[in-house]
């Protein structure tokens, strides 16, 4: 089957985006016509101009906005399993410059070379996510070309983010080799317990990792509240760093069992808190209670461009609830991953919560994601994850 080609109308706009080398064209700057229009969703295509320059090859789905998402910058390239062995090996590569424990996010997406794709690692244990119709095409591939670069024991496939529904794609969860979901992972010398067939996103938020160690090294000898603990990333990290007391409060009493389990393996102890972040806030607030270091790192509050305003309150309510059971000259974390607000919008909220309290906050840290999450620099939205900590008086 000869490939199929996609065309980039005539016209000053046209091309744009992808000549200062974004890897997305969107539907609207594409010739849609019926031969497009019939091009199967997930189809590998070449990309030109309406003269027939060469923009690159990458995958089509007619029926989403994103409507290519280019793998490389020339037409005509095979994209086989030494292609996604070549791309794979690339970012192992760079995994394994950062990192000396084989427990990080192998692929992120875009950040690597190939968009709708996550894999997570966890020693010989991988889950693979695709979230494309061109990435759940290519999976075969994919896991051909991890077998021959890892030969893993255990793949566990974790297709069910919402997303995979505006492309035309079913949630689809499975053990696809070996077993064992529930698994062992290592993070700046803490252990912890994650379920990955079970658990949130891809099992376990490696993204933390660089904010968790920042937080752990003020620990020593604090109190701590961890809202939003999930399975304890935040929680059993300071404990282990000799942490005077430690609350993990989460609404998810599996991840609770999690960290409990996580703070035995590290032979620290925990006090796991089963309630809704903002209610206990408030109770704790309202009894004066306080802790020297507050964590709060909530799901995304602006889940689509609509929620905006919505989820900007929420955080805004969030670093004022959160600043108030602040012990004095205490610490502050206040975490986004809602890639539907930028880092200035997020600081602005956080900082409107703490002048409502009339406390003098000095902003310390401004943080992202660890390094196993390349950001594409064409991409900047692609930066989801947000983490300001600040010093309170
Ligand atoms: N800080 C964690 C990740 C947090 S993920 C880490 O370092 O790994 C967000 C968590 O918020 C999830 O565990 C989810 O169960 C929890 N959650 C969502 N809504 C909540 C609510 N209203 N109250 C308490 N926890 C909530």
């Amino acid at each position: 089957m000869s490939r199929k080609t996609v065309i980039l109308p005539k016209g000053p706009r046209a091309g744009k985006r992808i000549r200062a080398g974004s890897p997305w064209i969107f539907a609207n700057e594409l010739r849609m016509d019926a031969a497009a229009k019939a091009i199967a969703p997930g189809s590998i295509v070449n990309v030109r101009g309406f003269d027939g320059q060469g923009f690159g090859t990458g995958y089509f789905n007619p029926h989403s906005l994103i409507a290519v998402r280019l793998l490389a910058d020339d037409c005509d390239v095979t994209i086989d399993a030494e292609f996604m062995a070549a791309r794979l090996g690339r970012a192992l590569a760079l995994r394994d410059a950062l990192y000396d424990k084989p427990y990080y996010r192998l692929v992120h997406a875009e950040g690597d070379g190939l968009p709708g794709l996550v894999i997570d690692r966890f020693d010989d244990t991988l889950t693979v996510q695709t979230g494309t119709a061109g990435m759940e095409r290519l999976q075969p591939v994919i896991l051909a070309a991890l077998e021959k670069l890892l030969s893993p024991r255990t793949v566990i496939l974790r297709n069910d983010a919402p997303s995979r529904a505006l492309e035309g794609l079913e949630a689809d969860v499975r053990v696809l080799k070996g077993e064992g979901r529930r698994i062992q992972l290592e993070e700046n010398g803490v252990r912890y317990f994650a379920d990955l067939a079970e658990g949130q996103k891809t099992g376990w938020y490696y993204d933390q990792r660089d904010n968790r160690a920042f937080i752990a090294a003020l620990a020593k000898g604090k109190s701590v509240l961890d809202a939003y603990s999930y399975a304890g990333g935040f929680g059993i990290a300071a404990a282990k760093a000799c942490a005077r007391e430690v609350i993990c409060l989460d609404s998810s009493a599996p991840a609770l069992a999690l960290a409990e389990e996580s703070a035995r393996a590290n032979a620290v102890k925990i006090q796991a808190v089963r309630a809704d972040v903002f209610e206990e806030l408030e109770r704790l607030g309202g009894r004066g209670e306080t802790f020297d270091i507050v964590l709060a790192d909530p799901p995304p509050f602006v889940k689509s461009k609509k929620d905006l305003e919505a989820g900007a309150r929420a955080y805004r309510r969030l670093a004022r609830l959160a600043a108030s059971v602040t012990a004095k000259n205490g610490l502050l974390m206040v975490a986004s991953c809602s890639h539907n607000i930028g880092m200035d919008r997020f600081a602005a909220e956080c900082a409107a919560g703490l002048q409502r309290t009339g406390r003098r906050a000095a902003l310390i840290r401004q943080a992202g994601a660890s390094p196993d999450h390349p950001v594409h620099p064409m991409l900047p939205e692609s930066a989801y994850l947000k983490a300001l900590v600040y010093a309170l008086d």
